[in-house]
């Protein structure tokens, strides 16, 4: 398992493991935020502490941000249909990723 954080510390994210690739998403608001995203089926990822939610007009799926330092740390899905989390990867130590092939794409 891997824990990732907040710059803060208030938020922990923990998933299973690395995942298969990391998606550096090239639509604007990721590039915003600097989203890099890694996808994970929603029970195997466990967040604690508080977090701000943001939905985007197309209201498909929530991005969570820590609500006292203001880091993004995933999205969950606002819509039944799917069925995974995106969590940001920036937010975990990178030596443990440094064999995970970055994408650029959805
Ligand atoms: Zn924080
Ligand atoms: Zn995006």
């Amino acid at each position: 398992m891997l824990t990732g954080q907040c710059d803060c510390g208030a938020v922990r994210v923990t998933i299973p493991g690395p995942p298969r690739r990391i998606n550096a998403c090239p639509c604007r608001y990721c590039q915003q935020i600097g989203g890099r995203w890694g996808y994970f089926r929603p029970e195997s990822v466990e967040v604690t502490g508080p977090t701000t939610p943001y939905q985007r007009a197309e209201r498909v799926i929530t991005f969570h941000h820590c609500a006292i330092c203001g880091v993004t740390t995933h999205w969950s899905p606002a819509r039944a249909d799917i069925e995974r989390i995106g969590v940001q990867m920036a937010n975990f130590d990178q030596s443990a990723l440094v064999d995970v092939p970055v994408v650029c794409g959805v």
